[in-house]
């Protein structure tokens, strides 16, 4: 066996034993460490605790004396932890978080020393950020961006270090990171969201979008995990034959879950409950070795804090228990990849969840309208949506008949179908009484019982209704979800302004009543939006024939998908909201496209090495061995030898066939890379990174795949898919 396959496979029995303490309830756990409502109230002057709270529920601004008054408690509470460091956390546009700790520490002349955190210190950084993602907007000589604290996410400690959430944003304004626009997106929402609800209930005064992620991950033995240097540099196997057991017996899903991954559930569980992290469920996933993990849902900006958050902490405790977690959308080529859906609803400061049925007429006319204005949303922003989840490592679910695919559609399940096939009926204008009657006792009326035993499911679906929410689940696992919460939330906030225009100029204009004319708008709405409802099987060849039909896009790589980012239409949308800019925007298209560029770029050259270093010196090795083999056999026998080497014989041609192949298209690749490399347009570049290097992985693993399984085991390097799978 190949000396570094042997050792990671020795490596990977030898697992540490880390017993985990569950006996503290985890309810005692939970925001332990959260500068959350118990710790405000204690470490906090009555008068900082309401300003900030203030500023949580209704966005008003903290003034200078009371950002003193809560830096003061903040630390004191972050130093009564036992904190050392603080560090303003945020999200840049690389998709991670990032953090540059200080020390609380601090001299103060003569030898002495104090801990020092002030108002200043909480409410604005300047962080060398030069070397962030800005898309231009940040000329390095002029690298001047600053992080601001968002008081709507607590500040939190991990390890030793005080974080405080905070935006990330130019001297000039621009958005630098992914939280400001998700800001903007919700406060939309909220405004838009709020002035609808208020048809149906006066005391409305605050919408709140909710999000609960379910984070789908893999787990593999870390010994084993590098000795593959695909999987350390780009995240995933480019290359690996399918193991003779793959997750064809359906053995894994909900099975129990394998001693070493539970005890390195329980240890992430302990980390989140001490961040405030409301871990709930955990369970197998299909694939082997992979598995989900999901919170109760929260206000939508923590919930995407929270995943950030993590999605870091996930690495750490894997690396006590020697595993590593893979959050790559495709890890293994042949088996199910890893998405992060993520479920959406509204909810009111009165505690209705607007896309819940409630037990009355009215409410469930309320539910109709945030149901149905979602619906049309989505069918206007399709192709702004499928930008927004668009990446190389998701490109390998949308864009290749995996789950889902890259056509956005809406499931609804037939019940509710049938209820807007009904409201469709509804007739022009005023509604007779017995019209409304009827709509009121069999249409609007059933709802909540049509509900409740709807069980309904399509795992196929984008995007689909279950139940109180949407769950849209082409979101990709490695994702952060803010850039498609903020587009699920702008689109929504546009349209329910719409909705409202329509409705009050009926209610004004044509003497229309409130629920007349919300039913007459609806009805439009129906109508126009039923190309993007779909209830059969979303990865049918024959479904993509019929989405063509009904005109919805199917962009199956990224710089084809991120274009809609950039039409006329989105650019007004998130202008006319206040969202982002359109130098904003473009910045964000060319960081996404470069950032396309250099993920295949730099798995290019992984496999380039990685054929040339491991594969073709091996395969030179076996097949050396044969022709000394076939050497030995024609000494023996003489001009007979063919007799008795020709299985060798073959073996060896066609061995060289493929080192042939391997060689010829590696060559072809790199020549590809460097006319690409020389392109100056970003968009062109991505493009021809797409269609021109990617097209190679395919065919030369194709040949190193064959070599695999003809070389000698004994001999092979690299570690195999069945080690790195159903090692437990
Ligand atoms: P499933 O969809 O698998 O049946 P659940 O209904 O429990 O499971 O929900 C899955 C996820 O949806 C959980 O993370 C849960 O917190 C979240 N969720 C439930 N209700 C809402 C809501 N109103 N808004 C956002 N997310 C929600
Ligand atoms: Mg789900």
């Amino acid at each position: 066996m190949g000396t570094i396959r042997f050792q990671a496979l020795l490596a990977s029995q030898n697992r540490p034993n880390i017993k985990i303490d569950e006996s503290i309830k985890r309810s005692e756990l939970f925001g332990k460490n959260v500068f959350n409502d118990a710790a405000m109230r204690h470490f906090l002057t009555k008068e900082a605790y309401n300003s900030v709270n203030d500023a949580v529920e209704n966005g008003s601004k903290i003034d200078r004396k009371v950002a003193e008054q809560t830096a003061a408690g903040m630390k004191q509470w972050a130093l009564s932890k036992g904190a050392t460091h603080y560090t303003h956390w945020f999200q840049p546009l690389t998709g991670t978080t990032a953090e540059k700790h200080d020390a609380f520490f601090e001299p103060i002349g003569n030898g002495n020393a104090m801990e020092k955190f002030d108002g200043g210190q909480l409410v604005q950084q300047e962080p060398d950020a030069s070397s962030f993602p800005s898309g231009g907007i940040r000329n390095t000589f002029e690298a001047r961006g600053y992080t601001a604290w968002d008081p709507t996410s607590p500040a939190f400690i991990y390890g030793t270090t005080l974080c405080i959430p905070t935006v990330f944003v130019s001297y000039t304004g621009e958005a630098l990171d992914n939280k400001t626009p998700l800001l903007r997106a919700l406060q939309a929402l909220d405004n838009s969201a709020t002035a609808v609800a208020k048809y149906f209930d006066k005391n409305v005064s605050k919408v709140t979008a909710t999000l609960g992620w379910e984070q789908e991950y893999f787990l593999v033995d870390k010994a084993l995990a590098v000795s593959r240097p695909d999987l350390i540099l780009t995240g995933r196997t480019l290359l690996g034959h399918s193991p003779a057991k793959g997750q064809q017996l359906e053995d894994h899903y909900f099975g129990s879950i394998p001693n070493r991954a539970i005890n390195f559930m329980r240890d992430l569980e302990q980390e989140c409950m001490l961040l405030g992290i409301p871990v709930k469920t955990r369970h197998n996933e299909v694939a082997p070795n992979q598995f989900e993990l999901a919170p109760i849902f929260e206000e939508t900006n923590l919930a995407v804090d929270h995943n950030s958050l993590l999605m870091d902490v996930m690495g750490k405790v894997a690396d006590r228990h020697s595993l590593k977690v893979l959050l790559h959308e495709k890890p293994f080529a042949g088996i199910n990849g890893s998405g992060k859906h993520n479920n959406f609803s509204m909810a009111t400061n009165t505690g209705v969840n607007l896309l819940g049925p409630g037990k009355t007429p009215m409410s469930n006319l309320q539910f109709l309208a945030f149901f149905i204005n979602t619906i049309k949303a989505v069918n206007e922003n399709e192709e702004l949506m499928r930008a927004s989840i668009a990446s190389a490592s998701n490109d390998h679910r949308l864009g290749a008949n995996e789950a889902p695919p890259a056509i956005i559609s809406v499931f609804i399940g037939s019940q509710l179908y049938k209820v807007l096939h009904d409201l469709e009926q509804v007739s022009d204008g005023k509604l007779s009484p017995e019209e409304k009657t009827d709509l009121k006792l069999n249409v609007v009326g059933k709802i909540p019982e049509i509900l409740l035993d709807n069980t309904d499911r399509n795992r196929t679906s984008p995007f689909a209704f279950t139940g109180n929410k949407f769950e849209y689940r082409a979101v990709g696992s490695s994702a952060n979800c803010a850039n498609p919460m903020t587009v699920l939330a702008a689109i929504i906030a546009k349209q329910l302004k719409d909705f409202k225009v329509e409705v009050d100029a009926l209610i004004e204009g044509k003497e229309m009543k409130k629920d007349d004319a919300i039913f007459n708008v609806l009805r439009e709405y129906i109508k126009q939006s039923k190309r993007i409802l779909f209830e059969g099987d979303g990865y049918s060849s024959a479904w993509e024939k019929e989405a063509a039909k009904r005109g919805l896009s199917n962009k199956k790589t990224t710089p084809e998908a991120l274009k809609a980012k950039i039409s006329k239409k989105s650019l007004a949308l998130f202008e006319e909201l206040g969202i982002l800019n359109h130098v904003e925007v473009h910045a964000r298209y060319d960081i996404e496209l470069e950032e396309y560029t250099k993920k295949i770029q730099i798995e290019g050259r992984v496999l380039g090495d990685i054929a040339r270093n491991h594969v073709i010196p091996t395969a030179i090795t076996y097949q050396n061995k044969l022709i000394q083999n076939v050497q030995g056999l024609k000494d023996i026998f003489g001009k007979d030898f063919e007799k008795y080497a020709g299985e060798q014989i073959n073996l060896i041609k066609e061995i060289s066939e493929h080192i042939e192949a391997i060689n010829a298209q590696v060559t072809q690749m790199t020549e590809e890379r460097k006319k690409a490399n020389n392109i100056d347009s970003v968009e062109k570049k991505a493009s021809v990174y797409c269609n021109k290097v990617k097209p190679y992985f395919e065919t030369i693993r194709y040949h190193a795949d064959k070599l695999e399984i003809l070389i000698d085991d004994e001999l092979w390097t690299l570690t195999k898919y069945r080690e790195l799978l159903f090692t437990r």
